[in-house]
């Protein structure tokens, strides 16, 4: 069986929910997962903040002219009187939950229930819409299977019990359609797997039923070698290893939520992402195959700390690496770069959330210096470190001033650090260099 996600803009007008019809209408037994319409999860979550932040009369506003463009898409997707009438009682009392949502609630529970809401509904729509046009669909609530432990990741074993449970309820149908991106906590309370959270939902629902591919399907034709929201010029790549785009994902692609590939890698579980608006383009294929060397992509993340911790002979001093990573450790931060010298030790981190406590913590054994609004330009490819376009990058981004350098960490990836106000230059620099192969 294979499992199909399609984004928030596959199912974000009638028109894309009719091409998503088509592609998934082949008579093959499927797994399909959906996002909420797109806008839909921003919408959300701008509703939850008024509450929590006291804004109710806001925020119901904000819901009822949701509520009315809910009724409008219904109208035209669904011709159905009776299926059209019961979407629309089903879309009611979403809007009247939202309604009832209180800010005596914590902020978490508030945004928690609120935001899951988006693609309770698209889903709900989208197999109303399938039902009207005859195709033997069934809805698998992925709060009765989806659930992550208290380190946040997936509970595998749990899934695949009730996952298993859930389908054999279900009965026999053509196409199974399950909500992305939300899930239960280890206390059984309502989450979800972050932003761009349903790309994850397919590939742990793909691991745990042994699919025999996992298809994301969005609004661009695959992976590209660069971002196209900031660069001219990008182009699909046609395959990828698990690990060069676990590196792209981890490092800002935001075709794909940064943990997408884990869940496949172990079973080579090949994903492949395709275009909606575009079927028979070739899109890309991950998986475990690796193909020629150097640099393929490029791919830039943001919001990135850099914090410099300073002390004489910190590396003879042995022991003090260890101390430093503690601290990190008990507050529950990972890093992801890291340079040493020996007097000091720079790393980064993209969750700030205990920022201010490390630090406390970090002060009484060194001297701290720290860096906001960083982003790290990862260089993504096969066998990178030792390709011959590499050894120009410092001559190429020489009016680019380089915070932290990581070369060798990994074959597949060099991370450069630089101020995020550098980050669009820095991008289309290395792009004309790379594949425009232009002068520089
Ligand atoms: P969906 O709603 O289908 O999940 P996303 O918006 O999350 O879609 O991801 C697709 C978008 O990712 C593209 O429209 C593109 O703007 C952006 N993107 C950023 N980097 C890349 C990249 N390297 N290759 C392709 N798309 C990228
Ligand atoms: N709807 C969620 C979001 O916008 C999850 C997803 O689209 O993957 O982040
Ligand atoms: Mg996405």
């Amino acid at each position: 069986m294979k499992v199909l996600k399609f984004g928030g803009t596959s199912v974000g007008s009638v028109e894309n929910m009719l091409n998503v019809k088509n592609i998934i209408n082949d008579g093959s037994e499927k797994v399909v997962v959906l996002s909420a319409m797109s806008g839909t999860t921003n919408q959300l979550v701008a509703i939850a903040k008024d509450i929590t932040e006291h804004r109710g009369d806001v925020a119901a506003e904000k819901v009822n002219a949701l509520h009315v463009t809910y009724n409008q898409v219904i109208d035209e997707l669904l011709t159905d009187a009776a299926l059209n009438a019961k979407t629309k009682t089903y879309v009611s009392g979403v809007f009247n939950f939202l309604l009832g949502c209180t800010s005596k609630w914590t902020a978490e529970l508030v945004e928690n229930q609120i935001v899951a809401q988006g693609e309770l509904m698209s889903t709900y729509m989208f197999n109303s819409f399938l039902q009207q046009e005859g195709v033997n669909s069934v809805l698998l609530p992925a709060l009765n299977f989806m659930k992550i432990d208290g380190f946040k990741e997936p509970d595998v074993q749990y899934i695949e019990e009730n996952l298993q449970v859930v389908l054999s309820e279900s009965g026999p149908a053509d196409i199974y359609i399950t909500q992305g991106f939300i899930c239960l906590d280890d206390a059984g309370e309502i989450s979800n797997l972050q932003r761009g959270g349903s790309d994850y939902t397919a590939t742990i629902i793909g691991a745990a039923i042994k699919a025999e591919e996992v298809q994301i399907w969005t609004d661009i034709d695959g992976m590209h070698n660069n971002d196209p929201r900031f660069v001219e010029h990008t182009n699909p790549i046609s395959d990828l290893s698990f690990d060069e785009a676990a590196e792209l994902a981890y490092f800002g692609a935001k075709i794909l939520h940064p943990q997408t590939v884990n869940p496949v890698r172990k079973d080579s579980i090949p994903v492949r992402l395709k275009n909606t608006m575009n079927p028979e383009a070739h899109g890309t294929l991950i998986s475990s195959k690796t193909s020629e060397t150097g640099i393929k992509a490029i791919a830039a993340k943001d919001g990135i700390t850099a914090i410099k911790i300073k002390s004489a002979h910190m590396l003879q001093a042995y022991g003090f690496l260890k101390k430093v990573f503690e601290i990190f450790e008990t507050y529950q931060t990972s890093i992801d770069m890291i340079t040493t010298s020996e007097v000091a030790v720079s790393l980064t981190i993209d969750d700030d959330k205990n920022l201010d406590k490390i630090l406390a913590e970090l002060d009484k054994i060194a001297s701290i210096e720290v860096d906001v609004n960083q982003s790290i330009v990862c260089l993504v490819g096969h066998a990178v470190v030792n390709h011959q376009d590499t050894f120009r990058l410092f001559q190429i981004l020489q009016d680019v001033k380089i915070r932290m350098i990581s070369y060798g960490g990994s074959n597949n990836n060099i991370s450069l650090l630089i101020d995020s106000q550098d980050k669009i230059k820095t991008l289309q620099k290395l792009n004309s260099y790379l594949f425009e192969m232009a002068a520089v």
